[in-house]
């Protein structure tokens, strides 16, 4: 069993599509360990962007990220890392395979409607970034 972050973007908050795309996941085999909506200050977007600081994107991609409410939450399954990478599709809508949640509902390459961690380090990093030790502990 692997763990892995997600994010529900503000455009999927702000369009009513959280329970669409929790159901996606459900609907292959992911289960929900930990849930919560927040919103991040442009600082707290910033740190959880770190590794994009160099990027042209980092500036607009952090502000789009603070401009409202997001929901965080630890998926668990079988290769849950790279399930959730697939079922996401492609950072830009554009190229993403059909039925795939960015196809279906991603706006544009900025507002993609979700975020996964690319890598077990990154969920590493990532999920301990959301939630406390206290809250992945009592999910069960
Ligand atoms: N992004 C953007 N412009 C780009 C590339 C990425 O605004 O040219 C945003 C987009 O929201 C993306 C996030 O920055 O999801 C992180 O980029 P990354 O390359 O890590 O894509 P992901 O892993 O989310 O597919
Ligand atoms: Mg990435």
């Amino acid at each position: 069993m692997e763990r892995t972050l997600v994010l529900i973007k503000p455009d999927g908050v702000s369009r009513n599509l959280i329970g669409k795309v929790i159901a996606h996941f459900e609907e292959n085999g992911l289960r929900v360990v930990a849930l919560k909506k927040v919103r991040l200050t442009k600082e707290q977007a910033k740190a959880f962007y770190i590794v994009h600081k160099e990027r042209p994107f980092y500036e607009d991609l952090t502000n789009y990220m603070s401009s409202g409410p997001i929901v965080a939450m630890v998926l668990e399954g079988e290769n849950a890392i790279a399930k959730v990478r697939e079922l996401m599709g492609a950072t830009d809508p554009a190229q993403a395979k059909e039925g795939t949640i960015r196809k279906l509902y991603g706006l544009d390459k900025e507002k993609n409607t979700v975020h996964g961690s690319d890598s077990p380090e990154s969920a590493s990093r990532e999920i301990p970034f959301f939630f406390s030790e206290f809250e992945l502990m009592n999910a069960e």
